[in-house]
């Protein structure tokens, strides 16, 4: 077995499914790094049960008490994971999943922080630890129980044996090394110095998964917009088309594509120059983003000069209105050049889906752009596809 290859290629996939942050696999790499981290502290305390040395350190109630508490907890997210585990291939978004993952197993580390004696062992590191994990698989929203919690616990606990009122690490039985005991100041500087690195330490992690979450999506809105134009590009359209069509294969409500072409775009660009030529497509942009629904229609750059609108529950006579506020609207924009005025106009065609077939429909709405250009360009051919079933029986119109 070559393990060299293995860990090579663990790492790229480990680094893939953090940035993809799918809740299942972030649910089973969770558990996955936190079943073997309570197991460590359950076979520490199974020792410490069978050994006589070991035992005399720890309180014989409390450790049974936390030895049934882990075992809890570990059962309860092996039992999330075997769930995930069945469901791993799917993309379900169950954000209680999360919360059954990382709240019990933050809150018990803490626990056990706690019950060590807070500033003397390092189990606040692996609390440490597991919030940071956390952090990197989930949102901050499925984190934010178990830091509350967490920290109500601590300050409880340090108020209370401030008071004298409960045992400070009260899962031992007394102080595990020998010598000296700690000068006060001393241990009011550990623990400031301990609660101040790791609160630094936390927040600076946090800030860059924060950032890195940010740029991310950035990056995603980079690689989905156009950048002249700001609309969708092509890539996106194609994506919402997609999952349009498979909504109007379930629901069966019309929906409609609009495929626009700018009217002798190459002679703008050669009378005018590249950059009216850019003009005249933002403003494009800007009727179709005006003429649009927001957040319901998908308008986008597909081409060039080529842009296409899609329309989600809309029959074919509403999408050609729509089509002439498009047209009408690019006709009368006046664009001043150099002191010279000209205008532009676009072709149009229209299809109306059948049967969740978005490709098909993509395909009719461009014959229908072309059948408008050869027609004459400035003007609007719509059609319905039709069903799968039925013969062609297509009736184009053309519209001025
Ligand atoms: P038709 O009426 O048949 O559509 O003719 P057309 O001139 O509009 O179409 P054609 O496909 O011949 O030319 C498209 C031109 O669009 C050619 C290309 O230089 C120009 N173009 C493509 N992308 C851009 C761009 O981002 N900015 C500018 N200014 N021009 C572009
Ligand atoms: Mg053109
Ligand atoms: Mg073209």
């Amino acid at each position: 077995m070559n393990w060299a290859r293995r860990w090579r290629d663990l790492k790229p996939w480990l680094a893939e499914q953090l940035l993809a942050r799918r809740p299942v696999i972030s649910c089973l790499l969770f558990s996955g790094a936190a079943i073997p981290m309570l197991l460590l502290f359950t076979g520490l305390h199974t020792f410490a049960q069978i050994h006589p040395q070991a035992r005399a350190f720890y309180q014989p109630t409390a450790l049974m008490t936390v030895q049934v508490l882990l075992g809890l907890v570990i059962a309860g997210v092996a039992g999330v994971s075997v769930y995930c585990w069945g469901r791993r291939k799917t993309d379900v978004a169950c954000h209680w999943l999360a919360l059954l993952t990382v709240t019990p197993t933050v809150v018990v580390l803490i626990a056990l922080a706690i019950a060590y004696g807070l500033k003397d062992t390092p189990v606040s590191v692996f609390v440490l630890t597991a919030i940071l994990l956390a952090r990197a698989l989930f949102d901050f929203k499925t984190l934010k129980p178990s830091l509350v919690i967490g920290a109500g616990m601590v300050l409880v606990n340090e108020a209370l044996v401030g008071q004298g009122l409960v045992p400070y690490a009260p899962l031992l039985s007394g102080p595990v090394f020998s010598g000296h005991g700690l000068a006060w100041w001393w241990q009011i500087w550990c623990r400031v110095v301990l609660d101040f690195s790791l609160l630094s330490f936390s927040g600076m992690v946090f800030f860059l998964f924060s950032t890195l979450g940010q740029r991310r999506h950035e990056l995603e809105e980079l690689v989905r917009t156009d950048m002249l134009t700001g609309l969708a590009n092509r890539r996106t359209f194609m994506t919402q088309l997609e999952i349009e069509s498979h909504r109007h294969a379930r629901s069966k409500r019309p929906f409609c594509l609009v495929m626009c072409d700018v009217d002798h775009f190459k002679k703008i660009n050669d009378t005018w120059g590249h950059p009216a030529g850019d003009a005249v497509l933002v403003e494009l942009a800007r009727i179709l983003k005006l003429t649009t629904r927001e957040q319901i229609d998908t308008a986008a750059r597909i081409g060039g000069e080529e842009f296409a609108v899609l329309l989600p529950e809309t029959g074919l006579a509403q999408a050609e209105r729509v089509a002439q506020l498009m047209s009408s609207g690019m006709r009368s924009q006046i664009f001043v050049y150099d002191g010279k005025q000209f205008s532009v106009t676009q072709s149009v065609g229209i299809a109306q889906a059948s049967d969740g077939d978005g490709d098909g429909a993509m395909r009719l709405a461009d014959d229908n752009l072309y059948i408008a250009k050869r027609q004459g360009r400035d003007r609007i051919v719509a059609s319905a596809a039709a069903p799968a079933a039925e013969q062609d029986t297509n009736i184009a119109c053309a519209l001025k």
